[in-house]
């Protein structure tokens, strides 16, 4: 195939991503552009970028309808910030909302009409580009369905800027409607990965905009339960949306093909309320081999270990930061409790991390020095460790133990288990280890069998790189 390329189809190709690299590419040999044509294809278009406007819309389309590079996309990326570098910048204002220069019917209640066809132009007279006023609902489906067959990965992030939240309106997209759209023309299709980054307080407010009928229609519910293998929720869920609570819990449940779960919750105090749910759930648990849980607030010990507990037969990987378990005093269930459930019940388990856990009324984190130098560590295995500066003195706030599952994670759980402690003494007795500054190592041989090395506190974010799942 590489060999029969015509070079004018590098030079379409350069029409659409008019990167200097490639551009410069040009000038060479035409055998040159051919046997680069793959990894070209691999490099530009794999992730294609997306925010519904009349910038990136209109990429999308003509990549869809290009025979030679629809093949090659597999991720679509919602965003509005991702519009303000790339795209559209020659078209609209910095950073403008998502679904500018379209229109975007609604029904009564605020959701999107997509029921709606599309809408001809000179109803709208208003926008910039009246051949562009048009309800793209249809065709984005379309092509979601029929041109970009192996686009199976789904990702919509807010920005993180300082313009608010936009409302939904019949010119703009909020960036629930953006999920609901994502939701919509996945339905009935085989997506695999589904993820959310909404950084913003307030970003997802599914409740009053996402009609409960979209996922609850047949067609979802169908490619929901058996293509899904991976979903991020990453997102704020507060105690007082009832409705975005028992949403996001079925958009769990629902992916009974799940293997990896990836719960940021900005913070949320409805943490605990929304792993009840989870657990509580009577459908057998789905598969999961990977889940990484982070920032959440008011934690039941009990409703985390009854959450973690349904995964006991698949579970491989579990990386824990921020979660603020509640309680305090002594009789106060706390990390140790739920280490020995986790060495109890989750038999598979081949990598460990925690990292900041904080607990009790005054949120101080949990520290593991004392692993460091404890005899029982297992024999095989790697683990890494990260410490904080308190005062003038470090101290261990974070591990990552890489071994065998059964004997050697319970070893390295059981030492969790005894060695951490934390510095409150509304939770527990008080113990003084850390080092000084000076004297902070980088490597540690535990027993003379383990050796632990000192990393930086922002590898201790999940290792799993979602994007690298599937296609790198
Ligand atoms: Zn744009």
């Amino acid at each position: 195939m590489l060999d029969t390329l015509p070079l004018e189809l590098i030079e379409h190709i350069t029409r659409f991503v008019g990167e200097p690299g490639l551009l410069n590419l040009r000038q060479t040999n035409r055998h040159l552009h051919r046997q680069t044509f793959e990894a070209f294809g691999k490099a530009f278009f794999s992730v294609v970028h997306l925010s519904f406007c009349i910038g990136t819309f209109p990429r999308l389309q003509a990549i869809a309808e290009d025979e030679n590079l629809r093949v090659f996309v597999r991720e679509l990326r919602v965003g509005e910030d991702i519009c303000s570098y790339e795209g559209c910048r020659d078209l609209l204002p910095y950073n403008h909302p998502l679904g500018v220069g379209y229109h975007w019917p609604r029904e009564q209640s605020g959701c999107l009409d997509t029921t709606a066809s599309a809408v001809s132009s000179s109803e709208f007279p208003f926008l910039s580009s009246p051949s562009a006023a048009t309800n793209i609902m249809p065709l984005f489906r379309h092509l979601l369905a029929s041109r970009l067959t192996n686009c199976r990965s789904l990702l919509l992030s807010d920005g993180c800027g300082n313009r608010p939240q936009q409302v939904g309106s019949t010119s703009i997209l909020s960036n629930t409607d953006a999920v609901h759209l994502l939701l919509l023309a996945g339905a009935g299709l085989p997506v695999t990965s589904f993820r959310i980054e909404f950084r913003r307080v307030g970003a997802i407010l599914l409740g009053r905009e996402l009609p409960r009928r979209v996922i609850d229609s047949p067609a979802f519910v169908a490619s929901w339960e058996t293509s899904l293998t991976e979903l991020r929720l990453g997102c704020q869920l507060e105690q007082d949306e009832e409705q975005l609570l028992s949403v996001a819990a079925d958009l769990v449940r629902r992916a009974k093909a799940l293997r990896r779960l990836h719960l940021q919750l900005r913070l949320s105090f409805a943490a605990s309320d929304f792993l009840r749910r989870l657990a509580a759930a009577p459908e057998p648990p789905p598969p999961l081999t990977h889940l990484d849980m982070s920032s959440m607030r008011g934690v039941t010990p009990a409703a985390l270990s009854a959450f973690l507990r349904r995964f006991g037969d698949t579970l491989q990987y579990l990386h824990m930061d921020y979660i603020e378990l509640e309680g305090a005093g002594p009789s106060a269930t706390t990390w140790p409790s739920v280490f020995a459930e986790c060495r109890r019940h989750l038999s598979r388990l081949e990598c460990f991390t925690v990292w900041a856990l904080p607990q009790g009324p005054r949120a101080q984190q949990w520290l593991f020095d004392p692993i460091l130098k404890w005899d029982g560590v297992p024999d095989s295995g790697n683990l890494e460790f990260s410490v904080r500066m308190v005062g003038e003195r470090y101290w261990v706030n974070g591990v990552r133990y890489k071994g065998q599952a059964g004997a050697a994670m319970q070893k390295f759980l059981l030492g969790l288990e005894e060695c951490a402690y934390c510095p409150d003494p509304q939770i527990g007795p008080a113990r003084a280890e850390g080092y000084e500054r000076a004297n902070c190592p980088d490597e540690v041989q535990i027993a003379g069998r383990l050796r632990a090395t000192r990393i930086k506190s922002k590898k201790f974010h999940p290792i799993l790189d979602p994007l690298s799942v599937g296609f790198k």
